[in-house]
C-alpha cells in the first residue's frame, strides 16, 4: 500500500489522474509521467538535459556501468519471478530499470532528482515516483527493492534501510550494491560521487538483519579493480579541501577506449569465477537479502 502523504492515514489508490487518498481525498497528480512525493526541483547539472545524455552514454560505455548491471540482471533473473513487482530506488537515468522492464519485471522507479525521473519516464517507465528515501510512503508494497550505490549517499542510513524493508511484503526481497571498503577511500568519493563511507560485507548484513532480514548472499565484487583502487586511493587521498572546477574534470576524466574494453573483459571473466568463489576484498559489495 501507500500511504496518503497529507493525513498519513489513508491509502493512495490508483486513478487516471494519478493517485487519491480514500481517507482524505488528497490527489496526486501525475506530471510528465511522474507522481511526486516532494516538492524539489533544483537545477542540477548531473540531470539537465546535458549531464542525462552524457550520463546515459558513460552507462552504457564504462566497462564499471557495463559490468555492475550484468551482474544485477543475472542475480534478478537467478532470485526474482518474472512477474515481481519491483521498485528500484535511486534510479538515476532509468538505465538499470529499463533493463528489467525489458527482462519482463513490473518496474518503478523512485528517485530525488525529477529530471532523471522524467526521462525515465518519457523512455517507458510507466510509474515514477519522485520521493525522498527517508520519508518512503510505500508499505508493503512491492517483491523487490533495489538499491545500486545509493545507500552510500544517505547519512542516516539506518532510516534508509528501515523504509527500505517497509516498503518490501513480507517474503519479498532486497538487493543493492555499495562501494567497498573505508580504506579505498578517495577524494573523488566524496568531491566527484558525493559520498558519505564506503562499506565492509560485515556491517551491510548487520544493518539489514537488525532491520528483518534474513542475508542471502553477501560479497565483494570487482576484486581485479583492487591494485588500482589502492593506488588511487594513495595518489588521490582526501584531505578535505575544497575542489576547484578543473579537478573536478581530472577526477571525472573518460577512460581510453582501449583500456576500457580490456577492463570490461577482464572483470567479466571475474564475474563468472564469482559465480563459484567467494572473496574477503574486492571493489564493491552486492547484497541480496529476503524479508522474514
Ligand atoms: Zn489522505
Amino acid at each position: 500500500m501507500i500511504i496518503c502523504p497529507n493525513c498519513n492515514l489513508g491509502r493512495l489508490k490508483e486513478n487516471k489522474a494519478g493517485l487519491f487518498c480514500d481517507n482524505c481525498d488528497y490527489v496526486l497528480e501525475s506530471k510528465n509521467g511522474v507522481l511526486s512525493f516532494i516538492d524539489w526541483n533544483e537545477e542540477d547539472l548531473y540531470y539537465d538535459k546535458e549531464g542525462i545524455e552524457f550520463l546515459k552514454k558513460f552507462e552504457s560505455d564504462h566497462f564499471w556501468f557495463r559490468l555492475r548491471k550484468e551482474l544485477i540482471l543475472s542475480k534478478f533473473l537467478k532470485y526474482f519471478a518474472p512477474d515481481s513487482k519491483i521498485l528500484e530506488l535511486g534510479s538515476g537515468t532509468g538505465d538499470i530499470a529499463l533493463s528489467l522492464k525489458n527482462l519482463g519485471y513490473d518496474v518503478s522507479i523512485g528517485e530525488f532528482h525529477l529530471n532523471g525521473l522524467k526521462y525515465a519516464a518519457q523512455n517507458g517507465i510507466k510509474k515514477a515516483y519522485q520521493l525522498d528515501i527517508l520519508k518512503n510512503p510505500f508499505k508493503n508494497h512491492f517483491d523487490v527493492v533495489g538499491f545500486f550505490d545509493v545507500l552510500s549517499h544517505i547519512e542516516d542510513e539506518k532510516k534508509a534501510v528501515k523504509n527500505i524493508v517497509d516498503s518490501v511484503s513480507v517474503g519479498g526481497y532486497v538487493i543493492g550494491t555499495f562501494p567497498a571498503h573505508q580504506w579505498l577511500w578517495y577524494r573523488g568519493d566524496r568531491v566527484i560521487n558525493n559520498h558519505k563511507k564506503r562499506y565492509e560485507v560485515k556491517e551491510i548484513k548487520s544493518l539489514f538483519e537488525d532491520a528483518g532480514i534474513k542475508t542471502i548472499e553477501a560479497k565483494t565484487f570487482f576484486v581485479g579493480l583492487l591494485p588500482i583502487l589502492l593506488i588511487r586511493s594513495l595518489l588521490k587521498k582526501d584531505d578535505a579541501s575544497c575542489v576547484k572546477e578543473h579537478e573536478k574534470k581530472e577526477l571525472n576524466a573518460s577512460i581510453n577506449p582501449i583500456v576500457n574494453k580490456i577492463f570490461y573483459y577482464f572483470l567479466k571473466l571475474e564475474l563468472l569465477l564469482l559465480k563459484k568463489f567467494s572473496f574477503k576484498v574486492g571493489g564493491s559489495i552486492l547484497y541480496i537479502g529476503q524479508k522474514i
